[in-house]
């Protein structure tokens, strides 16, 4: 496929053809129309693996029915399933500093928040949370920051990619990272890709064009147009690999989702390739916020299950990131649903590896506490194969390469025995004991479920890394 020419979109004309709020207020009011047939219709459609459009999409948000729903979790189970099998990808967030300039009322960092310490972690304390995280068994990184860099201004962010790249520690070092920081001019995107960024992520928070005004006071941010177009931006800086997201409760789901699609649909067709993956944050507790307290669109446990697979069967082939955020018990729930990454063992406090999970400190509080080891010993026993795989990236396989190996489903005989041997070198060199137990149980059964090629291509691998090698992905 050949890349769309790209152009430069800043204006408010042109964002508003991106985000067309009329056109989704006119297709929400037709799509609640309850009708189990048209419902029925649509999943058989998904199951097809090629995706929804925007009516199909507002049709799976008006259902309430428990038979139809659970036709809709079952429809997600089964495209989770067949394309991304039963594999789990791990990160950690690292957050390297709380300074902000903006003003967003949900957040703990936001600039006039008195109630909270600032700091901005030097290259040295950068390195120390780094070799914490690597000796846990950490492979990939997302880099997050408030949006006011110290005195270097966005070279800091540069360094720290450095910083986190060169920290090597037993049989281990981050081999991937990716980052959530401030939409950036054409020129910063190029110079974070020069940096080796893997995912430039970065959630819109809402595509609400009042809401977003009344939730974002001050500062850089109150920019809706610089925030919308800022994947427009990476993808043309050469980032092929964008992460998009909603923080949901700001505003109704509904009208987020079908937002959604369309900043997708945009990106596929200017690009021809959609984001990389799809974030869903609910609103949190923090420190100083009361809109964070009571969300004035609260998204309950069961809307939150339903938007997850939504989005599952809506593109089938985005990842989508489940946080620390939400309780074990819901992070277990969504896996089924749709989750293909999940961070674990995470801080949202500058140097909280080191000093703990500290309030006074944090972006906002978190729902599952549990050390990194805990979350793969729980993944593991209920028959998901964490990963740390991060072949894709380095061998060049992102963006539209990434998608055109994906669709056919070619990327599988890449990604099982990639996890099953990134998996093994974290059981080799930092399980617990009943981790390790849990562990081996589970790769002899990955193994006994395969076929014959990949069967062999895994042992091949596994061999290697009981040998003492590392990183043989393929
Ligand atoms: N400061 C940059 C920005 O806002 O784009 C980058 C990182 S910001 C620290 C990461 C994300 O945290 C935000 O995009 C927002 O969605 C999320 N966030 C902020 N406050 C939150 C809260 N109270 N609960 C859950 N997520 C929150
Ligand atoms: Fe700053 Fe980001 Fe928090 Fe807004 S969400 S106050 S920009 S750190």
């Amino acid at each position: 496929m050949t890349r769309k020419k790209v152009v430069e979109l800043n204006t408010t004309d042109e964002t508003s053809a991106i985000i067309r709020e009329n056109e989704i207020d006119a297709i929400l009011a037709q799509g609640t129309v309850k009708d189990a047939a048209r419902v029925r219709e649509v999943l058989a459609k998904a199951r097809e693996l090629k995706g929804l459009d925007m009516q199909d999409v507002a049709t799976l948000t008006a259902i309430s029915d428990p038979e139809l729903l659970g036709e809709l979790f079952a429809t997600a189970r089964f495209v989770k399933e067949t394309i991304y099998g039963k594999r789990l990808v791990l990160f950690a967030p690292l957050y390297i500093s709380n300074l902000c300039g903006n003003e967003c009322l949900y957040c703990a960092f936001r600039a006039r928040n008195k109630e909270i310490k600032r700091s901005a972690l030097s290259q040295e304390a950068i390195a120390e949370e780094v070799k914490m995280l690597v000796e846990q068994g950490h492979k990939r990184v997302l880099l997050v920051a408030g949006e006011s860099y110290p005195r270097e201004g966005f070279s800091y962010v540069l360094k720290s990619i450095e910083t986190i790249y060169s920290v090597h520690a037993g049989n281990g070092e981050i081999r991937r990272v990716n980052a959530n920081v401030a939409p950036l001019t054409l020129d910063e995107f190029k110079e974070l890709k020069a940096a080796k960024i893997g995912t430039y992520q970065l959630f819109q928070e809402t595509y609400h064009r009042e809401t977003y005004a009344k939730m974002h006071l001050a500062g850089k941010k109150k920019d809706y147009n610089w925030r919308v177009t800022a994947m427009d931006r990476a993808m043309e800086a050469g980032i092929d690999d964008v992460g998009v997201g909603v923080l949901f409760g700001l505003f109704d789901y509904r009208f987020e989702i079908l937002a959604l699609m369309q900043h997708i649909a945009h990106l596929e067709q200017k690009f021809g390739v959609g984001p990389h993956t799809i974030s869903v944050p609910r609103l949190e507790p923090a420190v100083g916020s009361e809109i964070a307290m009571q969300p004035p669109h609260a998204v309950s446990d069961l809307d939150f299950r339903k938007i997850v697979a939504i989005i599952r069967v809506a593109v089938p082939y985005t990842g989508i990131i489940m946080s620390t955020r939400e309780t074990p018990n819901i992070r277990r729930e969504t896996f089924a649903l749709g989750v293909s990454q999940i961070s674990a063992g995470s801080r949202t406090n500058p140097g909280g590896y080191g000093d703990g999970e500290k309030e006074e400190r944090a972006q906002f509080s978190l729902g599952d506490h549990r050390p990194l080891d805990e979350v793969i010993r729980d993944v593991a026993e209920l028959g998901y194969i964490p990963s740390f795989c991060t072949a894709c990236y380095r061998l060049g396989r992102t963006g539209l390469d990434f998608m055109d190996l994906a669709k056919p489903g070619e990327i599988k005989g890449h990604c099982d025995p990639n996890a099953v041997s990134t998996f093994m070198e974290y059981l080799l060199d930092y399980a617990s004991p009943a981790t390790l137990a849990a562990g081996e149980k589970l790769i002899a059964d990955t193994l006994a479920s395969m076929d014959g090629i990949q069967r062999q291509r895994s042992e091949a691998m596994l061999s290697q890394v009981r040998a003492g090698k590392r990183d043989v992905c393929c």
